[in-house]
């Protein structure tokens, strides 16, 4: 098959502005594949390049395509490919480590210092027509999967490892701050891992709603409210103090206030990205044997989230409350930031 000449790409160029650029479409080297691209969902860390031209300690510097949560169909093999076709559908895992340093070699590789993410400076992401794609790191979606829940993929990968870095289990009462699609996917992973109570706050109402929807089994609006007195009323919510904590909004109060509630021996998820250098209780976190655990992306998360969605135990289609085209990607991120708009997750589709 003649392979396509050039692709559309959304190219953020500084902050609030999004260039659509065709570039030319290479062909799929050893081990590549080439992607039609489906549906690719906006993160928070896309809106913050968007909006601040950094997320966490890295910055935009250079023009990038932006875009990491997507999904697509198989066009060309590369060399080498055994395990897809062309007109496979896939869910694409953004982060491509070197696969050859120890922590590559004992499955840590969202740790491998030499790992290319997807609209990561200076990596291009996938909001593209066309996009190259190691083929490892591309999930073959079975027939009951839809390409939106493929690109939801990506970030249930990151609410599978916060649950198991938690090390949710039967019985466990967890504190999620944050009512964004992490935070609710986090609620449902640790329900399904057999959380028997979780709480979530937020200072959008609307956004506690859809917890509730989704099942949380207490909501608290912390609009207002200091670490010390959000504490208390998670632990009083609960009737006991959380195991865990996850800090899923990049708030330094929030985070705080997971210090405060959670029982001692607890564990602290840090999923969000708030100040680079956010004043703690050192003191607290040593006399209560805290154990303070950093998330950075995933690994190895893919295969078990697409059996989650698979097996229909993970209910998140309507997450996904606006859709956009390629061509209105200035309003899908416009979209995305506002509050107004109640949005969840923006999905773009690109074909
Ligand atoms: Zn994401
Ligand atoms: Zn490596």
């Amino acid at each position: 098959m003649d392979l396509p000449k050039e692709s559309q790409c959304a190219v953020l160029c500084g902050i609030k502005d999004i260039k659509m650029e065709q570039r030319p479409v290479l062909a799929p080297g050893p081990n590549e594949v080439l992607l039609a691209v489906h549906s690719v969902g906006i993160c928070g860390s896309d809106l913050k390049y968007w909006s601040h031209g950094y997320c966490g300690r890295f910055k935009l510097t250079d023009p990038m395509v932006i875009g990491h949560e997507a999904s697509g169909t198989v066009v060309a093999l590369g060399p080498g490919v055994k395990h897809l076709d062309v007109g496979d559908r896939v869910a694409i895992e953004p982060g491509v480590p070197c696969r050859m340093c120890s922590l590559c070699r004992v499955g840590k590789y969202n740790l491998c210092k030499d790992v290319q993410f997807c609209a990561t400076p200076p990596v291009d992401g996938n909001l593209s027509q066309y996009y190259l794609h190691a083929a490892d790191f591309c999930f073959k979606l079975p027939s009951n999967v839809s390409y939106e829940e493929g690109a939801l993929v990506e970030p249930l990968a990151v609410a599978l490892y916060t649950c198991s870095r938690a090390e949710v289990s039967l019985g466990s009462k967890v504190l999620i701050c944050g009512s964004g699609p992490v935070g609710i996917l986090t609620m449902l992973t640790a329900k399904s891992m057999g959380a028997s109570q979780v709480i979530i706050t937020d200072i959008d109402d609307h956004r506690l709603s859809v917890a509730k929807q989704y099942g949380a089994d207490c909501i608290l609006n912390v609009k207002g409210l200091s670490s010390e007195e959000a504490a208390k009323k998670v632990v009083d919510l609960l009737g006991a103090e959380p195991h865990c904590g996850m800090e899923c909004c990049g708030s330094d109060i929030a985070l705080l206030s997971c210090i405060l509630a959670c029982r001692p021996g607890g564990n602290i998820l840090l999923v969000g990205r708030g100040s680079l250098e956010p004043k703690l209780p050192v003191s607290l976190i040593s006399t209560k044997e805290l154990t303070l655990k950093g998330i950075f992306r995933y690994a190895n998360m893919y295969p078990k989230a697409i059996s989650m969605l698979s097996s229909g135990q993970m209910p998140i289609k309507d997450l996904v409350t606006h859709r956009f085209h390629l061509n209105q990607v200035d309003d899908a991120f416009n979209t995305a930031i506002s509050r107004e708009s109640c949005a969840m997750k923006v999905m773009i589709h690109v074909s």
